[in-house]
């Protein structure tokens, strides 16, 4: 095995057929100018296209191209973390397939990281050819997100990123299921620093991230982070219990003294309503902690592999501390 690799690039890919080629040459201009050695990790996470065979035609040519493909679809918070898990290079790099995240910026990355920063992240000022709802829902969840945690992860920020090896290794160590790998690397913690960029568009084809997956990522990074959505029910539960016996005591109020009649069937029906709702959302908000609880106590691995070219195949070992 090469043990003296210096740039491991973890690139998680998806049905990327259409960008793939290019994504592959402007990565490998890009290192090849760092003059040192470097390993392309694209993970395959269950493509149903020709994005796997294009990425092992790559490969009779160039040694540095390695390829993890999953047994299937596992998302790409569990891709990034399994191309880590095989990177054995002294930084990695993840960056996504769809030339979003510029690879020139690598190489800042690389000079930041030479001046003994452990983790240098690549902030969006701009993101460019995304969708209105896209931008207002990132920025609304970032901003949600800082609130509702004590732990500084930074706003705007994508999983474009350099980890030096130690921030890597510790990150191995944890074993949580729905992860959310900005906020752990968060977590981790050592030297941190930014980069500005302003993210292009998507090259070739189209996202990979549906409203339904980013809801996940969402609840992941919230439910990860905070326990602020859970506490909220108590609050709000008191608040509502407080309203409801001063209303009651206003109408009794009102009745003795004043003698009237209380024809309120309306303001009932729409009081109703107003609780129901409430006490579902919360049943919601405490539903997804037990789901991620049950996640974890069910104890499975992250992802399956059904193939490695260029790289043995290992299991991912994490010692768990009960
Ligand atoms: N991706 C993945 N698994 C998925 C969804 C996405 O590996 O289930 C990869 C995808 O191929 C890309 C990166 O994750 O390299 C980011 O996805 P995308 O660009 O579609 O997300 P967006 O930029 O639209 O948020
Ligand atoms: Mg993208």
């Amino acid at each position: 095995m090469n043990a003296d690799i210096r740039y491991s690039i973890v690139i998680p890919v998806y049905n990327e057929e259409a960008v793939i080629n290019q994504t592959y040459q402007r990565l490998k201009q890009v290192m090849d100018l760092t003059g040192d050695s470097y390993e392309l990790i694209f993970v395959n996470d269950g493509s149903c296209d020709h994005t796997a065979a294009m990425i092992k035609n790559y490969r009779d040519q160039d040694d540095a191209v390695k390829l993890i493909t999953f047994s299937r679809n596992f998302g790409h918070q569990i891709a990034i973390t399994a191309g880590m898990d095989y990177a054995l290079g002294a930084a990695v790099v993840v960056i996504d397939a769809d030339l979003q995240d510029p690879p020139e910026l690598i190489l800042d990355m690389i000079a930041k990281w030479k001046e003994g920063f452990d983790v240098v992240y690549a902030k969006r000022t701009k993101r460019k050819g995304e969708t209105f709802f896209k931008k207002l829902t990132a920025r609304l969840f970032y901003r949600i997100l800082s609130a509702s945690t004590d732990l500084d992860i930074p706003t705007d920020t994508g999983d474009f990123r350099l980890l030096d090896r130690r921030v890597c290794e510790e990150l191995k160590r944890l074993p949580e299921k729905n992860r959310y790998v900005r906020g752990l690397v968060s977590w981790v913690g050592f030297r941190q620093t930014a980069l500005e960029y302003e993210r292009d568009e998507r090259l070739a084809g189209e996202t990979k991230y549906p409203l339904k997956k980013m809801i996940k990522l969402s609840m992941d990074g919230i439910t990860s982070f905070s326990y602020k959505p859970i506490k909220l029910a108590t609050y709000a539960g008191s608040v509502i219990i407080t309203s409801g016996l001063t209303y009651l005591a206003v109408m009794l109020l009102l009745k003795v003294f004043a003698k009237s009649v209380i024809a309120g069937w309306n303001l009932v029906m729409a009081m109703q309503l107003v609780l129901t709702g409430l006490v579902l959302t919360m049943m919601g908000i405490i539903g997804e902690y037990i789901g991620r609880i049950y996640d974890e106590a069910r104890d499975r691995p992250l992802y399956i592999v059904s193939e490695c070219c260029g790289m043995m195949k290992k299991e991912r070992k994490v010692k768990r501390v009960v």
